[in-house]
């Protein structure tokens, strides 16, 4: 067992260098406004604890989330401005409700993951039933950061299709932008999201063994059919993230001029809304959290039922 290289250095260590990483990589993303001034230490402590304590191959995974989704809504922002700007509660930077909404089951995840890794032996696996072991703790990371990943892409791909989306429920056309809707480029988008994060979480590991001299499916869970667990799971939880999203989230509708949006005070009016449908107090990111705790969910299942 002493082949794990990591846990032989100090843990404090491996924490101090990810805050350096986490904090360069926040501040120059507030710089270029992907976060507001309340995202900064959410991005920060989200970085620090998922690559600090998980490891680096689930920090580097994150960072495809965040880097790949950035570059994403910077592709051709004009034409979403005039699609979302009406129905959006929020800006293109994101808050600090956004990131722990999205990021913050991952990091869970992948804290059970490091901490399970660390203390796992012979005596332990046996003081420690099965469904908290770290494969699935690991398994559960990756379903829950495709599912972001897959949600994020389907949304950025999905307000530059050119014919409207369809609500999830009754199938009727709505503006983009609208949460629950479908299109298929946006759908594409989900399933290559959710694709491309498993295959980075996966290739991470592999590039891991490879460094460390480790035979393949090793001691770190690396037997895990990883971008197979993120593929599905994310895809099956950005399908979840619509349809409560076109089921539970608040849509408002403004008296003034009559337009549906998820603001509780209509931006270009400045008229104060009404609730048309949904659960009270249910927004975008109420949806996200619960999308991304049902991809981790699936996918651990997923993990623990198909070996
Ligand atoms: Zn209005």
């Amino acid at each position: 067992m002493g082949k794990r290289r990591t846990s032989q250095r100090p843990w404090w260590r491996q924490l101090i260098l990810w805050l350096l990483v986490s904090s360069g990589i926040s501040l120059l993303a507030r710089r270029r406004g992907a976060l507001s001034r309340s995202g900064v230490p959410a991005a920060i402590a989200t970085g620090t604890l998922t690559a600090g304590i998980g490891g680096w191959e689930l920090g580097l995974s994150l960072i495809f989330f965040f880097v790949s989704s950035t570059l994403l809504s910077r592709f051709r922002p004009q034409k979403k401005v005039h699609a979302t700007a009406e129905k959006l509660a929020k800006g293109s930077a994101r808050d600090m409700l956004q990131v722990l909404a999205n990021g913050g089951v991952a990091t869970w995840c992948a804290l059970r993951y490091g901490l399970r890794r660390r203390s796992s032996g012979a005596l332990d696996s046996l003081a420690h039933p099965e469904s908290d072991s770290p494969d699935l703790w690991l398994a559960a990371f990756g379903g829950a950061l495709a599912t972001a990943t897959a949600d994020t892409w389907a949304t950025e791909v999905g307000m530059l299709a050119s014919r409207p989306p369809r609500l999830l429920t009754t199938g009727r056309p709505v503006a983009p932008g609208t949460s629950g809707a479908l299109s298929w480029p946006g759908t594409l988008a989900a399933a290559a999201g959710a694709l491309s994060s498993g295959i980075v979480l996966q290739g991470l590991f592999a590039l891991g063994d490879f460094l460390s001299g480790l035979p393949r499916g090793g001691v770190r869970g690396r037997s895990l059919p990883l971008a197979f667990l993120a593929c599905s799971s994310g895809l099956a939880g950005s399908l979840i993230d619509s349809f409560l999203g076109a089921t539970l989230q608040t849509v408002y509708c403004c008296p003034r001029c009559g337009q549906e949006t998820e603001q509780p005070l209509h931006q270009s009016c400045q008229t104060v809304t009404r609730r048309l449908r949904g659960l009270p107090g249910v927004n975008n990111d109420t949806v996200n959290f619960l999308a991304t705790l049902s991809g981790g969910l699936i996918a651990s299942l997923l993990a623990r039922y198909t070996r």
